[in-house]
């Protein structure tokens, strides 16, 4: 996806601070943290939102959350954390490209508004 940010940030053609990255997905600091700690855990591939996520792609959903379990170690988050996938308009996603948004460092509040 040509216009796609987090493909842009994925190819490294917008510079992100980055957590972690491999073959299938990056990790990077969102640019305007909600907790102490927050990451953007994203496929490399383009994937709009979890809508589109089936029985074929569900493998990269996976390793996302292997991911967020291994990062949360790294980044000290014993207490707990929370994952969070905006889905739709009315899950309030902002970007049209896959993304988990790891949080922590903070206690966090139920339910979100
Ligand atoms: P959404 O609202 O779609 O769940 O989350 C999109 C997130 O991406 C927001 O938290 C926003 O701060 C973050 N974001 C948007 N553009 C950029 C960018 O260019 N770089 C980084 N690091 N984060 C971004
Ligand atoms: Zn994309």
């Amino acid at each position: 996806m040509s216009d796609c940010i987090f493909c842009k940030i994925a190819a490294g053609e917008i510079p992100s601070k980055k957590a972690y990255e491999d073959e299938r997905v990056l990790a990077f600091y969102d640019l305007e943290p909600q907790a102490p700690v927050h990451v953007l855990i994203i496929p490399k591939e383009h994937i709009a939102s979890v809508a589109e996520i089936t029985e074929e792609n569900s493998g990269i959903a996976a390793h996302i959350f292997e991911v967020a379990a291994r990062l949360a170690k790294e980044l000290g988050l014993e207490g707990g954390f929370r994952l969070v996938a905006n889905t739709g308009a009315d899950g309030g996603q902002t970007v049209q490209h896959l993304h988990v948004h790891l949080l922590g460092g903070r206690s966090m509040k139920w339910p979100p508004g």
